[in-house]
């Protein structure tokens, strides 16, 4: 034991300061605290350790490191949390809880109603665990993320307590994917529908990944709702099967911009579509995406030939139009 027992240690009849408080840090924070109180203590030997020191040299150098901040000393762990900013804060709630907390006020009755729905639905009883008691209804798609699923039955879910605390969105709080074990939520999706003049690349659907297991999808808005299902269809597809491949998809962005380059270059047809090269990374699953979207094309009666020439539409007046209006 390095610290001193008893009467002769500083803590002595202090109150902890973590006395009743209970503080969600996570590995990260843990870790980097560990490695600030490590650097400090290197720099500031401990007046207690060694014990060769006299009562009044240890008196000196107690007064000398008292004026001295430490501000990632455990007895100021509060303070320093208090001072980390956004993502840094254990305690971030991604930068909008006064909007959530006015959006709230304004929504009591709702929630109320949304709340009483889901535990009666679940039995009263807790979900993961199933106890009755001290039972709260958790949002899965978090209200931060958006207020649209706030009142959905089916965002609701009834926890007791600990469960709910256990999850990665209590209080609002982002602590990231929690449930890496359980498997649960291991591909995202993030599918939107934008105008054509926003695609970054030359296509009606485009995907990238935001990060690990996040696939971002862009459709271009369609008149017709039957054409952007495709659409999304074929780049839902395609997206997955690339991604189970383990295919880096930075890589297919640079063969898409050699591709682009060569077709300007007229080395390649003009209209040549990527996914149908012979030397596209992609080709495989581009053309079963294509596959399944034939069929479904077929049930909805979609006409192949009209869609495909819409598409090709959409793409030209998205070239032309930036000339046109000069
Ligand atoms: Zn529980
Ligand atoms: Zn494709």
């Amino acid at each position: 034991m390095g610290y001193n027992q008893g009467k002769n240690n500083p803590m002595y009849g202090k109150i902890p300061w973590n006395k009743g408080k209970k503080l969600n840090l996570t590995e990260e924070h843990k870790e980097k605290l560990r490695k600030h109180l490590e650097d400090w203590r290197k720099n500031h030997p401990s007046p207690w350790l060694g014990r060769k020191h006299t009562p009044e040299e240890i008196e000196k150098i107690r007064k000398g490191n008292l004026g001295k901040k430490c501000p990632y000393a455990i007895k100021n762990l509060g303070k320093y949390i208090k001072g980390l900013k956004g993502k840094e804060n254990p305690n971030w709630r991604g930068g909008t809880t006064k909007k959530i907390i006015k959006w709230w006020g304004k929504h009591r009755q709702e929630k109320e109603i949304w709340r009483k729905k889901v535990l009666e639905r679940d039995g009263y009883k807790c979900k993961l665990c199933g106890k009755t008691k001290r039972l709260e209804a958790h949002h899965i798609i978090p209200v931060s993320e958006t207020t649209l699923t706030a009142f959905l039955e089916m965002n609701g879910i009834t926890l007791c307590r600990e469960c709910h605390k256990k999850t990665e969105s209590y209080g609002g709080r982002i602590k990231g994917i929690r449930n890496k074990k359980e498997g649960i939520g291991k591909t995202k999706w993030l599918i939107r529908t934008i105008p054509q003049e926003f695609q970054v690349f030359r296509d009606v659907g485009n995907y990238q990944l935001a990060n690990k297991d996040l696939i971002v999808i862009f459709v271009s808005e369609m008149e017709n709702p039957d054409y952007e299902f495709l659409v999304t269809l074929h780049e839902f597809i395609e997206s997955y099967l690339l991604k189970r491949r383990g295919i880096d998809l930075k890589e297919i962005d640079k063969w898409e911009n050699k591709f682009e380059q060569e077709k300007k270059e007229g080395k390649r047809p003009k209209k040549a579509v990527a996914g149908e090269q012979k030397d596209c990374p992609y080709k495989k699953e581009h053309a079963f995406a294509t596959k399944i979207e034939k069929m479904v094309a077929k049930y909805l009666k979609v006409n192949w030939g009209q869609y495909d020439k819409y598409l090709d539409y959409l793409l030209e007046s998205y070239v032309q139009k930036p000339s046109n209006s000069r």
